[in-house]
């Protein structure tokens, strides 16, 4: 809006930069109150077999509950927190609670599937994070097998080697990694090879326009499927919102898939009994 404002350009561009300070300082402050005070929480979103439509993973999702952050989202909070550093504490508090919900889910609920955990980009470039996620591992006493870490292929950057280090690293653990929001980021398919990763989670903005006048996403979901098919590895698809995308997908050959469509993000509680439903 600043452009189109004329004369006044400046004074609505120092403005929007004024406001936009004002609730990144706000957001921090949240941030900062949440991890001393426990605001955070998780909530959990069933992904299922395309197949069968059985819950084969549970994708964990952050919730602020600080007063100063009301109804603000991770897709706002968290750029926040990687820009104050306080990102490394927040994933921390994640890995640690999905951990404690996995124990939980295998002992009490017979659940035996993966967890998935989103980190952000920022700990491909912390050399101490592999040694971090092997100590919860050996603290809650869970196989790597069950765990998998998603990462947005943006945080992927090919050639950079603490990045590549730390990927192998996790690998060793025998965690599985997932590229996240794929087809979004700028991956040379060459590249691919040279990645560690176990899964491509196919950006929901590909599902969305799937039966749109946008034809040529339905032709990019399926390079992503052969691509995924050709180096062997998983593929989800986000964002599934109707039956037509389901069915879509599941006879192009997608493994798993999630969405508002199958199930919403849900509490605790509510997850539990959509296990067992
Ligand atoms: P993501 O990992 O790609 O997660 C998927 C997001 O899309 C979630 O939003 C989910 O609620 C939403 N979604 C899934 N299916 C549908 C659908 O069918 N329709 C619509 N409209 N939305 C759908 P959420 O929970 O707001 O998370 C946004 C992003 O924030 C995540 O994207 C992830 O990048 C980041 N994030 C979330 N939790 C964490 C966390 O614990 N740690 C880190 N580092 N990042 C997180
Ligand atoms: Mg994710
Ligand atoms: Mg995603
Ligand atoms: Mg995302």
């Amino acid at each position: 809006n600043a452009k189109r404002s004329g004369k006044n350009c400046f004074r609505f561009f120092t403005q929007d930069i004024a406001d936009s300070l004002k609730e990144r300082q706000q957001i921090e402050k949240g941030l900062k109150l949440a991890l001393s005070e426990e605001h955070f929480s998780l909530v959990y979103m069933p992904i299922f077999d395309c197949r069968d439509s059985t819950i084969v993973a549970v994708e964990a999702l952050l919730r602020c509950h600080s007063p100063d952050l009301k109804g603000i989202g991770p897709d706002r909070f968290i750029p926040v927190a990687e820009a104050t550093g306080l990102i490394k504490d927040i994933d921390l508090w994640v890995i640690n609670n999905a951990l404690k919900a996995l124990v939980s889910l295998q002992s009490e609920h017979g659940f035996e599937g993966k967890i998935c955990i989103n980190i952000s980009g920022v700990e491909l470039h912390n050399e101490l994070f592999p040694a971090q996620v092997k100590a919860l591992l050996e603290t809650y006493k869970v196989s790597p097998e069950y765990i998998e870490l998603e990462v947005t292929e943006t945080a992927f950057v090919a050639g950079d080697t603490t990045c590549m280090a730390t990927l192998e690293a996790l690998e060793a653990l025998g965690v599985s990694l997932a590229l996240d929001d794929f087809g979004t980021g700028y991956t040379a398919f060459s590249q691919l090879i040279n990645y560690p990763a176990d899964c491509l989670k196919i950006d929901r903005s590909f599902v969305n326009d799937l039966f749109s006048e946008r034809e040529a996403r339905k032709k990019m979901v399926m390079v992503i499927q052969n691509l995924a098919k050709l180096y062997g590895l998983r593929v989800i698809a986000e964002g599934v919102e109707t039956q037509e995308q389901l069915d879509y997908l599941k006879q192009s050959g997608c493994d798993w898939a999630q969405g508002y469509y199958l199930s919403k993000p849900l509490i605790w509680n509510d997850f539990i009994k959509k296990l067992h439903a």
